[in-house]
């Protein structure tokens, strides 16, 4: 997964598109990612009892990875993802800039 919790994206497609946000949540087993604030439905909930008064929630809904892009917190840009390996370990960097992303 090359999209991590905390990463600004570019939204790619649907509804939010070209428009961009923070991850707040990354879900490997189906390859998506929650973004806050965006792709907003507004979903109605049914009264349950007495007690439970029917609602109107709003969810943020998941986009999957393919849909978004990354957005480089150095150059700013759109970017895609190349890999580095510093001292045993796999970074991610800009393919535009060559800025360390994590
Ligand atoms: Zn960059």
């Amino acid at each position: 997964m090359k999209i991590k919790k905390g990463d600004l994206v570019q939204i790619l497609a649907g509804k939010d598109r070209g428009r961009q946000g923070k991850v707040e949540r990354v879900v490997l087993k189906t390859q998506e990612v929650v973004i806050a604030g965006l792709n907003q439905y507004k979903k109605h909930k049914k009264p349950q009892g007495e007690n439970k008064p029917g609602e109107i929630v709003v969810i943020d809904r998941p986009y999957t990875v393919a849909k978004v892009a990354l957005v480089c917190p150095k150059c700013k840009q759109q970017t895609r993802i190349g890999y580095k390996w510093s001292e045993d370990k796999k970074i991610r960097v800009c393919r535009k800039c060559d800025a360390v992303i994590d």
